[in-house]
Order: structure tokens, then sequence, then C-alpha cells
């Protein structure tokens, strides 16, 4: 088959199954790559970190720098699995001003395959932090005692980092652009179609095309029936087309059975933004993410 998925977490963080159960889920779907993208450690102690990796390892990572069993265990994989899936070693690193981000010297010791950048976290001037993909009644918080409740306001934080993180480099994928909007169906709390949103999406995209970045079409919000098309929304994704940024088709799965969730509607968002291939990831030569080019 010509899907890959290299988005994946397991019970290293917030998934609900090991590295082996994925590989041979992969395997049976067909899938050409299996990429494990485990949600990065963060070293600075922030409330709300509950779906990051589980204690051990950050353990392991506080004192030592290195995620010993996860790293372990995936090499493992890439042996046993060789010939018959493409299995790599991958983090999803978040990125936070001034606490994290993929760049972090932490992350370059590991040998990782790649690394997926990622914002969730929303630190706001003022109240507790939280992740745009909290659920509801939390986000609905921290846009009321961070932002004054000016939705707008928490948009602008959101794509000031999303735009941080892009020009900071130090990362292979983009994940999901517009993870916020996982709860802005019907335009809850901000429009997607105005012209101040399009613009913002853009200059990401802009940006993007500027640094090489590949960008994700990620179903991870269908699968797990949050939302009812992929990461990025058309015009987002559309605006990456436009760019000439490559895409790669990703399910974010937590659990096996999604590793190909919603791929046939990936492929039509892309098709409709004008796409006609997307990229599948072959591993890293001198230390630079090797791209194939497939037809959509
Ligand atoms: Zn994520
Ligand atoms: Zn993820």
């Amino acid at each position: 088959m010509k899907y890959g998925c290299i988005h994946t977490h397991t019970l290293f963080c917030d998934g609900n199954s090991d590295v082996e159960t994925n590989c041979r889920a992969a395997y049976e779907k067909g899938l050409n790559c299996l990429g494990f993208s485990s949600h990065a450690p963060i070293r600075k102690k922030i409330e709300k970190t509950g779906w990051v990796i589980k204690e051990e390892l950050l353990n392991d990572f506080l004192s030592e720098g290195d995620l010993g069993q996860y790293i372990d265990e995936v090499n493992a994989a890439k042996l046993r699995w060789e010939g018959k899936l493409k299995v790599f070693l991958g983090l999803e690193a978040d990125f936070i001003s001034g606490i994290t981000g993929p760049s972090d010297s932490d992350f370059a010791k590991m040998g990782l395959d790649y690394i997926i950048g990622s914002v969730h976290f929303i630190i706001p001037p003022k109240g507790n932090p939280f992740t745009v993909d909290s659920p509801l009644a939390e986000l609905e918080r921290g846009i009321r005692e961070g932002f004054d409740g000016d939705p707008q306001a928490m948009v602008d934080f959101y794509y000031d980092a999303l735009a941080a993180l892009v020009g900071q480099k130090g990362f292979d994928v983009l994940g999901h652009p517009d993870l916020l909007k996982k709860h802005n169906a019907n335009n809850r709390f901000f429009d997607e179609d105005s012209a101040q949103y399009k613009k913002r999406c853009e200059e990401i995209a802009a940006l993007a095309e500027k640094n090489k970045v590949t960008v994700e079409v990620n179903t991870g919000g269908m699968n797990r029936k949050y939302i009812k098309s992929p990461y990025p929304s058309g015009n987002f994704l559309k605006s990456f087309r436009e760019h000439n940024v490559p895409a790669v088709i990703n399910a974010d799965a937590h659990k096996p059975e999604d590793l190909d969730g919603y791929y046939a509607e990936a492929v039509a968002a892309m098709l409709a933004a004008g796409y006609t291939e997307m990229v599948l990831f072959e591993g890293k030569k001198n230390g630079l993410p090797v791209w194939t080019k497939v037809k959509l």
C-alpha cells in the first residue's frame, strides 16, 4: 500500500497499545511505514502534562537526558520488522516559547529518525496553562481566565507560537497546524473564513515554504470523533499547496485500529486543495529527512 503513518502514540505516552501491537496492525493494514512519535518530555514542570511521556521515562530523561526504554523498544522493532515494514523512531515535540521546542539539544543526541513539531500548550498572560485540544470546558475556562474571555486573543497566541515554531526549524513535520479548531464547529470561537484568520494561515504556509517544512494532513481529530475534517482545514491546506509545501498523511493514532483511519478523507481533502501528490517518509540521510513523492 502507498500509505504510511509516522504520527503514532503508544503506552509510552497516551496511546492504548504497545509498539509491537502497532507494528503488527500496520503490517496487516499493508502500511508502507510506521513511525512512533511519543509526546516528548518537557524539563520544566508545567501544569497539565497528563498525556506526556510516562513517569519512568520522564525520570530517565530528567536524570540522564535519555529515553532508554522507548528508544530501545522502537529500535528493536525496526530489526524485527526489517523487510516487512519500515519502522521509524520519532518524537512529537511541543513548542512552548521560552520553555521547550524541537530544537532543544536534548533531542539531538537521541538518534531520532524525525521530530514532529507541534503546538498544544497555551501559557496565557494570566491564569493556568492549558492545551488547545483540552476538553471543551477546560478550553472555555482557559479563554475566560487567561484571555478575559476573548477567543481571538487565544487564536493570536496560538498562531504566534506556531509561527515561532516554523521559524525555529529543528523538526521534520509540522504537526496538526490548526489544532485549535478542535472545538470550533460552527465557528463557536472564531471565524475560520474571516480574512484575518486566512491571513494568519497564509503567513504560516509562506514561512513553511521558506524553511522547507513538510506539513501533515492529520486525521487524528476524525479518528477520535471530535471533528469531521482533517487538520489543517481546506483553506489552510490550500495555502500550503499554493506555497508548494509537501504534505504527509498521518493518523495521529492512539490505538492500532486507527493507523489508517480516514485516509480516504485525507486524500479527498488534499485533492480538493489542489495537491496531486503526497510524500512518504524514508528515514534520514546525512541529517536530512528523505521523502518520496507518491501520486494521490
Ligand atoms: Zn499533537
Ligand atoms: Zn500526536
